[in-house]
């Protein structure tokens, strides 16, 4: 009996990586982040299966079910949105498996922030501008460690993808600006790869009114950066000198 941890991906059910479905189709036990997981990828479960919805227990509803399907000896798969290294709290999980001598493992997902940027057919490091991508968040029940303040990630103008936070905007916006500029370009993309999927682009100036008008108040990501100006420099991976 083992748990896996499978990346649902972002939201289209065809982002699941075929090594997770495959692990979907033989669970007898599933654990799903409802509302961000899309719950059409549960029908790929052999019928019968056990389902629990995340979002409506804590850790030790979970551990009720993982020490079943332990009795049980039978698989689980705890699916996760996205990638499940990302915002997952699966470590306090593989802790309480480690107590109960559940083997487990991980199958990475499609994580939201790379779901956007495709959303945007943008790529977020470009020669000249920037190399480096910042994962973040603003602070909401989980507390920001001082150090990790947006304004002290800002200083050096990465592209930075920012999570859980849409509510925050307004403030985003007033510490990235002394950092970026009034004009600096971001997108906000609402529900990457779903049907529902909303794109948002403006500047940072102007931003906030715009997501307002469009009454995004959740399962957004915020990308921001000189990038998504489009001026660059060729790579040099591909530069002709290079062949
Ligand atoms: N592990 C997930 C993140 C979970 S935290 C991942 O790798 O994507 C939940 C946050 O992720 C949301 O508040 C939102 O900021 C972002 N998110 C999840 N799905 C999204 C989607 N389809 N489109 C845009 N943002 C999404």
């Amino acid at each position: 009996m083992k748990v896996y941890f499978v990346g649902a991906g972002p939201g289209d059910k065809d982002l699941i990586t075929v090594k997770g479905f495959n692990l979907l189709k033989c669970a007898e036990y599933c654990i799903f982040a409802g509302s961000l997981v899309n719950e059409e990828l549960l029908s790929a479960l052999p019928s019968g299966a056990k389902k629990y919805d995340s979002s409506k227990m804590n850790l030790e509803n979970m551990t009720k079910v993982f020490k079943e399907a332990k009795i049980a000896n039978k698989d689980l798969v705890r699916l996760h949105s996205g990638d499940p290294a990302i915002y997952g709290a699966i470590q306090e999980q593989m802790r309480v498996l480690d107590e109960l001598g559940i083997l487990y493992e991980i199958i990475p997902g499609v994580s939201s922030f790379v779901a956007a940027s495709a959303a945007l057919k943008q790529e977020l490091t470009l020669p000249g501008v920037t190399q480096t991508i910042v994962i973040t968040r603003m602070e909401g029940n989980t507390p920001m460690p001082e150090k990790e303040h947006l304004s002290k990630l800002a200083a050096s103008t990465p592209t930075l993808c920012i999570f859980l936070s849409i509510e925050k905007l307004s403030e985003i916006v007033k510490i990235l600006i002394p950092h970026y500029g009034n004009e600096c370009p971001i997108a906000v993309v609402y529900k990457a790869s779903w049907p529902q999927q909303k794109i948002v682009r403006s500047c940072l100036s102007h931003i906030d009114k715009l997501v307002k008008d469009e009454a995004i108040t959740k399962t957004a990501m915020i990308i921001v950066g000189h990038v998504l100006n489009k001026e660059f420099e060729r790579s040099i991976l591909y530069s002709e000198n290079a062949r």
